[in-house]
């Protein structure tokens, strides 16, 4: 009897119905390459099976790894291609450029670990040249920090980060009785299609992200406080001239401020660090 890890985030589903919900989502075609996070017992990797014959499964807790095996691996022939790991260590190049090549981009479909979540997503952005799309399950919560725009008290770091990268899709939510153990909180499913160039010009990615942060540790107030003292070579009033010059205002507040408001701010900032 396999001894549940809550520190692994390990809810497991067990609603069929969800499981066929969420490869409804995906729309895989048969040849087209899958890539699993944390297959668990495997209850979604066999639903994986049955639409795609490429699934390559990462699961981090060894005592799941000969179940797994006995069940798609042992006597070939299943596609899966299971590997033993921490999928935020993996070196997603060296384990998929071969498969994108041959195959195509890859499509994520798994019921992620909740306690890393905003890493993986963050992990998959930055490897997005190789993904398709990821049909992801979520808690709740993350998956409303995705979907929100402007102005709602969920936007932030995610929000922009995700949407410069991906179309993010509403797909639909999941009460907790359909895992076992049953998690504390709602889940959602959510596709990210990753877009092949990012939505608004970016010079610098990682200052982007950087200055984001920065203006979101201080969501509520005017903009001009969070940039002074940090990390640009400018005094107070040089900044309020350099944004006024530039058609922002000062006062403006991160909350309400667009993807590629924050990319344009980041294109013009990062001329003087
Ligand atoms: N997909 C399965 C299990 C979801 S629970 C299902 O739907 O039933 C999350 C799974 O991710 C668990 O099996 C857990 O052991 C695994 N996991 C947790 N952290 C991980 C990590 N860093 N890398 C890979 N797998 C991880």
């Amino acid at each position: 009897m396999h001894r549940y890890k809550k520190k692994l985030g390990q809810h497991f589903l067990q609603d069929a119905n969800i499981a066929r919900k969420i490869i409804e989502l995906a729309a895989l075609t048969e040849g087209e390459p899958v890539f699993e996070i944390g297959p668990g017992n495997g209850f979604l990797t066999a639903f994986l099976l049955r639409a795609s014959i490429r699934v390559t499964a990462v699961e981090m807790d060894a005592e799941l790894l000969p179940g797994l095996r006995d069940r798609f691996v042992t006597g070939g022939g299943h596609g899966l291609n299971l590997v033993h790991g921490d999928v935020l260590k993996l070196d997603l190049e060296r384990e998929f450029e071969n498969i994108v090549q041959r195959h195509g981009k890859i499509c994520v479909v798994a019921n992620i670990p909740y306690q890393i979540t905003t890493p993986i997503i963050f992990m998959l952005i930055r490897h997005h040249h190789l993904f398709s799309r990821a049909v992801l399950m979520m808690q709740a919560e993350v998956a409303d920090r995705l979907l929100a725009g402007p102005g709602s008290k969920s936007y932030g770091r995610l929000s922009i980060m995700t949407s410069l990268f991906c179309r993010v899709h509403s797909g639909f939510s999941v009460s907790p009785g359909c895992f076992y153990p049953q998690p504390r909180v709602w889940s959602k499913v959510v596709m990210l299609s990753f877009l092949s160039r990012p939505s608004c010009q970016v010079a610098d990615v990682v200052w982007l992200g950087d200055l984001v942060q920065r203006l979101f540790s201080q969501r509520r107030k005017k903009i001009i406080n969070p940039l002074t003292d940090w990390r640009l070579n400018l005094e107070r009033f040089q900044i309020e001239d350099l944004l006024r010059q530039n058609g922002f205002s000062p006062d403006c507040r991160a909350e309400t401020m667009s993807v590629g408001e924050f990319c344009r701010l980041s294109n013009l900032l990062r001329q003087y660090r």
